[in-house]
């Protein structure tokens, strides 16, 4: 059964030093993004542009995705269509079998997390090696990602090195970065030389030219791809650019919103198979079309990945990517999560303060934080919140839509707190748990304006 959020959050919470230090480090990241943002003058004029792009790749979708197909086609690429995410998974498993393959590498594809083609693959018999650094330590602590870019921000070096230990041999007690991080390499150079077929992501695929590229700071991807003798990538019909000088905007914006940096270390152009090797691209949809339907929810789908909205969010930051029970976290997960299952994901859009810095950081200018103030909205009619939560605030609703009841139940508030606290201050009320009650005034302020100023 999935935990939710906020109880989730709170387990998180009980280690106050790993919550202090991943709020702090993601915070970091978000100054990081601030200092590279405000270094381009025209950084706001990028995001309108970016944000007009994909507003158009949105209006456009089937047009673009049908001369993706075409010019990917013609470039030697097979494409493949999945509706779902149990197709994606045939699919790739179905290229496995004819290539007789139970062993293959992949870079970072959140759409491949949100698809759980891992566990998929491995109920089926194929060992799947993730090559990206942060996602090859999860993966070694049988743990999903915790953010889409830096999926193990919540570990300690301390802590990878008792795994690193535990499953690369290093010494006991190794907590250096650069040892572990040589010692994984090591271990992955023999994958990438003995495994047939790698799986990537897909960061923007080109409409015009049929090529898609893959962003990474490793090399990963590329040492994947360029090894096999079959090159898989998944994405997510949402990806599409109409033109490869559409690039220009969306890589400068990408790198900088997402860690800070200028541009991503590599940004690998796939435009066609290299002679003797097979490339497969599978576009997913997977609720998708759905989002695109859903009018007040179109803009999620103009998201480039980039976490800027997880390292901003003060909820993110001091609640742990896992208390958010889907493959995309924070802000814009909650956004896309309850589209795919609003009865498992119906307190996601609650896991939010609505301050709206994620709106204010986000590289396409997505109204995230009215998205989930939506949301909360459509779950709460279409009766997907929980009954207490309805309840209380459909008496709140009686209470502040009438002057006369309201005045007489601040009365009886003010005269609880004061004689029987303990009716409000005790362990079953969740604001009280880490909050003391004010001491309650005399009387109204209504009652004080009346005496003094009427
Ligand atoms: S919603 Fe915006 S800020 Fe958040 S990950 Fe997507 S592009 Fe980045």
């Amino acid at each position: 059964m999935t935990i939710n959020h906020a109880t989730a959050a709170e387990k998180f919470n009980k280690d106050f030093d790993r919550t202090t230090w991943h709020d702090e480090t993601l915070w970091w990241v978000r100054q990081k993004r601030d200092r590279a943002a405000f270094s381009i003058p025209e950084w706001e004029k990028l995001r309108d542009t970016a944000s007009q792009i994909k507003h158009n790749v949105l209006s456009n979708l089937d047009t673009y995705l049908v001369e993706f197909e075409k010019n990917a086609q013609k470039n030697g690429i097979t494409v493949h269509w999945a509706a779902d995410a149990h197709e994606h998974n045939e699919i790739i498993l179905s290229i496995l079998k004819k290539q007789g393959v139970t062993q293959i590498v992949k870079s970072k594809s959140m759409l491949t997390e949100e698809c759980h083609l891992n566990p998929y693959l491995a109920e089926n018999g194929v060992e799947v090696v993730d090559t990206d650094l942060g996602e090859r330590i999860v993966q070694l602590a049988d743990e999903p990602p915790s953010h889409i870019v830096l999926p193990c921000i919540h570990w300690k070096k301390e802590e990878i090195g008792v795994l690193f230990h535990k499953h690369l041999g290093t010494p006991e007690g190794c907590a250096d970065p650069t040892l572990l991080t040589h010692a994984a390499r090591e271990n992955l150079r023999e994958k990438f030389l003995t495994r047939r077929v790698a799986i990537t992501g897909v960061n923007f695929a080109v409409a015009e030219t049929g090529e898609f590229v893959v962003c990474t700071n490793e090399g990963n991807a590329d040492m994947g791809a360029h090894l096999a003798d079959v090159h898989i990538a998944c994405m997510g019909i949402e990806k599409i650019i109409p033109q490869r000088a559409h690039l220009g905007v969306f890589l400068r914006l990408l790198a900088r919103s997402a860690t800070g940096q200028p541009i991503t270390t590599y940004s690998s152009h796939f435009a066609k198979p290299r002679a003797g090797q097979e490339m497969h691209l599978v576009l997913v949809d997977n609720g998708r079309t759905t989002q695109l339907g859903r009018e007040e929810f179109r803009n999620s789908l103009k998201c480039i990945r980039c976490g800027a909205c997880m390292n901003t969010c003060p909820v993110y930051r001091r609640s742990g990517g896992h208390s958010y029970h889907n493959a995309v976290a924070g802000p814009i997960g909650s956004i896309l999560a309850p589209n795919l299952d609003m009865t498992k994901n119906a307190d996601l859009p609650f896991a939010s303060t609505l301050c709206g810095s994620c709106s204010n950081v986000c590289p396409v200018k997505i109204n995230i934080h009215e998205q989930l103030y939506e949301w909360r909205q459509v779950l709460t009619k279409s009766g997907h919140s929980p009954t207490a939560k309805t309840l209380g605030m459909k008496a709140m609703a009686a209470v502040l839509s009438n002057p006369s009841v309201y005045r007489l139940s601040g009365k009886m508030g003010r005269l609880a707190l004061a004689n029987v606290p303990f009716v409000v201050n005790n362990s079953l009320n969740p604001w009280y748990k880490q909050r003391e009650m004010p001491e309650p005034p005399k009387e109204s302020f209504g009652e004080w304006y009346k005496k003094n100023r009427g």
